[in-house]
């Protein structure tokens, strides 16, 4: 099973510490959802564990399996079964949607075991039937002109097709109409298994209607200050961050 264990992380940028002493720990079969108020640290979290050269790593430990993420380079990372859809590029230009990611698909196998085309044509057709995601963007250019839920959408196959053994979702959910979260959801929720863990970050409880969560997290101030099962992003969504602030003790 995978394990993702992220200890005492402390992160800064431009010399401002913005995630200070954080702790989380997924496993395969898990969902979890990071929450908070904008500004708290979330996609700071992320960038941390992909490795973006802009945040700098102050103290604490992040480990997927036994390999500790930090002394990786960026497409070890994603070889060693970690996705971040914000790995990938906004744009390339000249490189075709589906040569995309099946390059970036051999990238993650073995020399000499690369994915046949026929079974890499079958699999794209089969989850791009379940994305509702129409079969002229295998040929389009990479995020060329692709609107907000084209976009998502496409992460999502990325993911679909990559099949990691840990997935970081940073609002996945930003921007998408109502069809296209259930669509974005219907993905996630397919790769549901014992050998998947996924961390969700979002601001809004809306997508959690749809990924039920096994865990919810409430990060403020570059900490996680309250850990809960779904029914915590339920309370959150009808009473916001506020009660939370008063109980740990903090002010804005
Ligand atoms: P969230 O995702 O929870 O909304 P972020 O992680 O994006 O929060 O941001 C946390 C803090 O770090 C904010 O105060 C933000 O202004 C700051 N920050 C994020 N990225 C940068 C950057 N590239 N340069 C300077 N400050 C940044
Ligand atoms: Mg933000
Ligand atoms: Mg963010």
């Amino acid at each position: 099973k995978p394990n993702l264990s992220v200890k005492d992380l402390h992160v800064s940028i431009e010399e401002k510490e913005i995630l200070k002493g954080l702790n989380i720990e997924v496993n395969g079969g898990e969902i979890h959802a990071v929450m908070g108020p904008n500004g708290t640290g979330k996609s700071t979290l992320a960038s941390a564990l992909m490795g973006h050269p802009s945040f700098e790593i102050e103290k604490g430990e992040a480990y997927l399996d036994n390999n500790n993420l930090f002394d990786m380079e960026v497409d070890e990372r994603a070889q060693a079964g970690l996705f971040l859809a914000m790995q990938y590029p906004s744009e390339i230009s000249g490189v075709t949607n589906s040569d995309f990611i099946r390059s970036a698909m051999n990238a993650q196998r073995e020399e000499g075991d690369e994915v046949s085309l026929m079974k890499f044509i079958r699999q794209m057709d089969e989850k791009m039937d379940m994305l509702e995601i129409d079969q002229s963007f295998q040929h389009r250019y990479l995020n060329e002109g692709f609107s907000g839920g084209e976009k998502k959408r496409n992460e999502i196959l990325q993911l679909m097709m990559l099949q990691p053994r840990m997935a970081i979702l940073d609002e996945i959910d930003s921007g998408l109409d109502i069809d296209a979260l259930k669509v974005v959801a219907k993905g996630v929720n397919s790769l549901r298994s014992e050998d998947f863990g996924c961390l969700i970050i979002t601001h809004y409880q809306r997508l959690l209607n749809y990924i039920t969560p096994d865990y919810v997290h409430v990060m403020m101030q570059g900490r996680i200050v309250k850990s809960g099962g779904p029914e915590l992003a339920q309370k959150l969504e009808e009473h916001g961050y506020d009660w939370i602030k008063e109980e740990i003790g903090i002010e804005d």
